[in-house]
């Protein structure tokens, strides 16, 4: 096959900055989360095979220096030809040290177990899945297309054959639902189990559904509110994983520096630690003037996410 150009995924998670990038579909077959704009004006489509398989074998031209691969855009382990792909990239790239792709919580929950078996056999190691919360009312007014239950259910298979990252928005549920917010997803991600939590803050981009819903049904929280329920997600994961704030939304900012940059570390093990952390931002945060977080760089223009 002739060299058409790279097709690079737009979007991969902080955490692969350093992988080679392979899209397998392109946008997202759900598209409807009411924070999310990633994929709006894509329609979404499967890969022709035969392109993907040109840039396998040509994948260390564009990524010298990768060890690890992540599959793109937003559930790529929906395409039909997914387990050949992934047995073909590994036998082309044996450099290639782990494999990691996005995947949303009901694709999973509704997989078959022979086809994620398939999928850890042909070389797939960690998933990604968008949690977002685990109160059912809140993933029902940003329409996530999931319920708590469905997260669970894909939590629990998904870490019988792979490591699995789960991601949580902080301040989704505005003032109105933080307490609940952490909780319920806290209690969700007890027993699903994931290897990693990973937390974004809300940061409201133009023109996505949530935009409409801000000062009606959600009320954004300050930063020290921000705290307050990092605070309590931190308290209740009683979970064995790595969480982390690995994510520039996360930041607090004093005259456009960042003074907090999120809490990282094993839970349970290092909860003392991490909840004194929050504890001392908080009490920096009531005495200091003008802190402010992503929404409020974002309205001024300093920040794009
Ligand atoms: S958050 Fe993920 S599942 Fe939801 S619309 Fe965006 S890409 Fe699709």
């Amino acid at each position: 096959m002739e060299y058409t150009g790279y097709d690079y995924p737009p979007y991969r998670p902080p955490s692969e900055a350093g992988s080679a990038l392979l899209r397998i579909v392109r946008g997202c077959t759900w598209n409807k989360c009411a924070f999310c704009s990633m994929y709006k004006d894509l329609k979404f489509e499967q890969r022709r095979k035969e392109e993907i398989f040109w840039e396998i074998e040509h994948l260390r031209e564009f990524f010298p220096t990768a060890k690890t691969v992540f599959l793109g855009d937003s559930n790529p382990l929906i395409h039909k030809d997914i387990v050949e792909i992934i047995s073909y990239l590994r036998e082309k790239n044996p450099w290639i040290e782990r494999v990691t792709a996005y995947a949303r919580a009901r694709t999973i929950a509704k997989m078959r177990e022979d086809k994620l078996k398939a999928l850890k056999l042909a070389g797939l190691n960690r998933v990604h899945i968008g949690m977002e919360s685990g109160d059912d009312e809140i993933l029902k007014m940003i329409d996530k297309g999931a319920t708590s239950e469905d997260l669970i259910t894909a939590g629990r298979k998904a870490g019988r054959y792979f490591e699995v990252s789960y991601y949580y928005i902080l301040g989704l549920g505005g003032m109105e639902r933080s307490k609940r917010h952490a909780i319920s997803s806290a209690k969700v991600v007890n027993e699903a189990k994931p290897n990693f939590l990973r937390v974004r803050t809300l940061t409201v981009i133009p023109n996505t559904p949530i935009e409409r819903m801000v000062g009606d049904k959600i009320t954004l929280l300050t930063p020290e509110k921000q705290l307050e329920e990092l605070k309590l997600l931190v308290r209740n994961v009683e979970a064995k994983l790595y969480f982390t704030c690995d994510h520039v939304s996360n930041y607090l900012f004093h005259k456009n520096r960042p003074f907090f940059t999120g809490v990282h570390g094993m839970l349970p093990d290092e909860r003392e630690r991490m909840l004194e952390e929050i504890d001392i931002t908080i009490d920096l945060v009531k005495n200091l003037e003008g802190v402010m977080n992503s929404n409020d760089l974002a309205k001024v223009g300093s920040i794009i996410l």
